[in-house]
């Protein structure tokens, strides 16, 4: 279950109460403050807290004393500038908490990101929830052939019967392990600390997560990118109907130039104007290997 009643009681508590400020407040943002948005079979990933809004942005660039805005087109025409010209500071001056309910691999892969605040929750001083990630049967897919880091055909009948009951089994037993090394019933139980190390990478954890949205956009560029792993996706993708609410100028622009656009290498850029003047160029005559010719032809044709 993502949320017990319990907790939901408390976010709805919080949201019952409405405070007077002189802060900037996002009205996109604040729709999102506190709830949880489900993700996977037991996590979530809800705001606690933001700093900013767009209008934020073009203060912090024009070092502004008041509103510093002139008039919305404006703001987001500067704000497509900074983003086009990658004058990033300005959305530094944004920032967001988050409280993430994720499988154990998958925050693997987001601690990667080093340039935020993380506090997780403690498996030394507390016991985990019997939860594991159990992918649904359509994302159980096989290796893929092309790509080492990939995946490619959904595995069907028994094999995927198969592979559910051993993910299942197996995390069952290892939690069932779990709960008996550590009770203090008729022996001195396992500190808690190391019983963990008994458990599989699909427990769920959490974490705080606080970053700025300069660098929660180069973690949204990684992984909601189509070549993220599923399971990391599906939380970036929840996260940027959030952003796009907060701020939807930056957001904007950051749809534009990052998810929806391409680096060009110096070669490729001189492939697209031998193109452009008539000429038909192929991966022989283009200088690229094969692999980048693919993904430049990727872009060129969609
Ligand atoms: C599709 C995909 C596949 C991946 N595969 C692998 C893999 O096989 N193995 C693996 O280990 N990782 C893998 N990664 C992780 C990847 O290498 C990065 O660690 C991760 O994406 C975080 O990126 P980052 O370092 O730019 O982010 P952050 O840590 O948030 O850093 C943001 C930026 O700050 C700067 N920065 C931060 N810390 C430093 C520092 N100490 N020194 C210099 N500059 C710094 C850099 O400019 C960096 O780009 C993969 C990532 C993706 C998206």
């Amino acid at each position: 279950m993502p949320v017990t009643p319990e907790q939901q009681a408390e976010i709805d508590e919080l949201r019952g109460q409405t405070k007077p400020t002189l802060r900037a407040v996002s009205e996109g943002m604040e729709k999102h403050l506190y709830k949880a948005h489900d993700v996977l079979d037991h996590g979530f990933v809800r705001v606690i807290d933001y700093m900013g809004d767009d209008q934020a942005i073009c203060q912090a660039a024009r070092v502004s004393y008041g509103k510093g805005t002139k008039s919305v087109q404006n703001d987001e025409g500067l704000i497509r500038y900074l983003m086009r010209h990658w004058h990033s500071t300005p959305f530094e001056m944004c920032e967001i908490k988050l409280h993430v309910k994720l499988p154990v691999f998958v925050a693997r892969q987001w601690i990667r990101h080093r340039t935020a605040n993380v506090n997780e929750y403690s498996a030394r001083y507390s016991i985990l929830d019997r939860e594991f990630y159990i992918p649904r049967a359509e994302d159980l897919a096989a290796q893929s052939v092309i790509n080492n880091q990939g995946r490619g055909e959904t595995l069907t009948g028994e094999e995927a019967e198969r592979v559910l009951r051993y993910l299942k089994d197996d995390a069952g037993r290892a939690y069932d392990h779990y709960e008996e090394m550590i009770s203090d019933e008729g022996q001195q139980g396992l500190a808690r600390e190391l019983a963990r190390m008994n458990l599989p990478a699909n427990i769920y954890t959490q974490w705080y997560w606080k970053v700025d949205l300069h660098n929660l956009f180069h973690f949204l560029r990684l992984r909601a990118d189509s070549h993220a792993q599923y399971e990391i996706r599906v939380y970036a993708d929840a996260i940027c109907e959030m952003v796009k609410d907060w701020v939807p100028a930056a957001y904007g622009a950051f749809e534009d130039y990052r998810l929806g656009g391409a680096t060009l290498s110096g070669k490729a850029v001189e492939c697209i104007r031998r193109m452009v003047a008539g000429e038909k160029v192929t991966q022989e005559t283009s200088g690229m290997s094969k692999g980048e010719w693919r993904e430049f032809m990727g872009v060129v044709e969609g």
